[in-house]
């Protein structure tokens, strides 16, 4: 790669293919859609395109808020994130970090592998009716090709940033860039909350197309953002998160 000023960030730009928020299939263009307008909102994601109808028409959407819960045994999360080197794209919806395989989490007798992560802002699911300041969702599929999203919550902290962040936070790209930082070391580990308490429930992915049998599992604990990091992020993206979503009967797990 070319060596620029800063010599350590070697910014490497370019088209972002359409990635999309939690895993689009991929190489697949739909109609354009948004978080706000009349038109292309997310009221309206159904009518843009035929491949979207499950946006309207599913059972199990995501997000949801979070507020009865059935308190159960539930298998522990067992995190094997690496420290890794990874691209950094702003697709129009969001900022999504994808990482190269090897990142890995085990719930019970299931493995998933980290693809990518995004954020959102507010945090898309709501507790008790309350959003936090953003979220990231950790996109991973298992061996069966079944998506497992981990949601960690964030809030402003007292700390001025998050030094776990702050590799991405400091390298937010424009839209349709796609960065990536010569050097730049992620410790995905420290991103995470120390204490993997979680919610657990079905649903789908919150973006257009919408596709169902999403296992979701929202982390507890909230990590801390420095304030100028949500900022940074929030001068990118006023607002990216879907409305919650009809429960449907749906019962929320949560972990003793
Ligand atoms: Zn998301």
């Amino acid at each position: 790669m070319l060596g620029i000023t800063p010599p350590t960030k070697t910014l490497a730009l370019a088209f972002a293919a359409f990635l999309g928020c939690a895993a689009h299939a991929s190489g697949t263009v739909h109609a354009h859609w948004d978080y706000q307008g009349a038109h292309e909102g997310p009221a309206n994601w159904a009518e843009l395109d035929p491949t979207f109808e499950t946006c309207a028409k599913g059972g199990s959407q995501s997000p949801i808020d979070i507020s009865s819960t059935v308190k159960t045994d539930l298998p522990s999360l067992n995190f094997d994130y690496r420290k890794t080197e990874a691209s950094i794209v702003n697709n129009g919806h969001t900022v999504q970090v994808n990482v190269p395989a090897g990142s890995q989490f085990k719930v019970g007798d299931q493995t998933y592998g980290l693809l990518q992560f995004h954020f959102h802002t507010p945090s898309e699911e709501t507790i008790g009716g309350k959003h936090t300041a953003m979220v990231g969702h950790f996109v991973h599929k298992n061996a069966a090709g079944q998506l497992g999203v981990v949601a960690v919550l964030m809030q402003p902290g007292p700390m001025p940033r998050n030094e776990a962040y702050a590799p991405i936070f400091d390298h937010l790209p424009r839209p349709n860039e796609k960065i990536t930082v010569e050097g730049m070391e992620l410790d995905l580990a420290a991103m995470l909350p120390a204490d993997k308490g979680y919610y657990s429930f079905d649903g789908s992915l919150t973006t257009p197309p919408c596709s169902e049998s999403v296992n979701w599992m929202v982390l507890k604990r909230p990590i801390a953002l420095g304030s100028g990091q949500i900022k940074a992020f929030r001068r990118l993206f006023n607002a990216n998160a879907r409305p919650v979503q009809p429960l449907n009967g749906r019962v929320i797990k949560e972990s003793l």
